[in-house]
């Protein structure tokens, strides 16, 4: 009985981790607590270790933030937005090679990340209609 309900809290955290994008386990947990009350935050970091160990989900080490993790396990990178904190994933040809080397000058390689930060396509969006916004209220003072 015991053993079913663990599994059923481990398929809810890992469905939850899905719909996630790359959170901490914190996040992941308040996130969970609210419409799973019973799900414990100790289970929660226990799972997802576990899940990590088996390396069915990735644990990601960005720079400047927590632990995260990811269930996205195809080779990828990502962007961190210096702007709004988004973590997007960055899917670009030869990353492959580079994530999935073996080797690397005679060195064994048993993992590897590649992080980009820069602003989300939404704050490009955001900072270019402000610009235009500037730009149309000059035009506007110099009549
Ligand atoms: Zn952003
Ligand atoms: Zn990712």
């Amino acid at each position: 009985m015991k053993k079913q309900r663990n599994t059923v809290q481990k398929r809810i955290i890992f469905g939850a981790l899905e719909r996630a994008d790359h959170p901490t386990a914190t996040e992941l947990y308040d996130g969970l607590h609210a419409e799973n009350p019973r799900i414990s935050r100790a289970t929660v970091f226990r799972v997802l270790s576990q899940y990590a160990e088996n390396g069915e989900i990735r644990r990601i080490h960005l720079q400047g933030t927590d632990e995260r993790y990811d269930a996205t396990m195809s080779p990828h990178a990502h962007m961190r937005c210096v702007v709004c904190g988004r973590i997007s994933d960055v899917f670009l040809p030869g990353l492959e090679d580079i994530l999935c080397a073996k080797r690397v000058d005679g060195c064994e390689v048993y993992s590897a990340e590649v992080d980009f930060t820069g602003m989300c396509k939404e704050c490009v969006a955001l900072r270019y209609k402000g610009v235009q916004k500037a730009a149309a209220a000059d035009a506007k003072n110099a009549d």
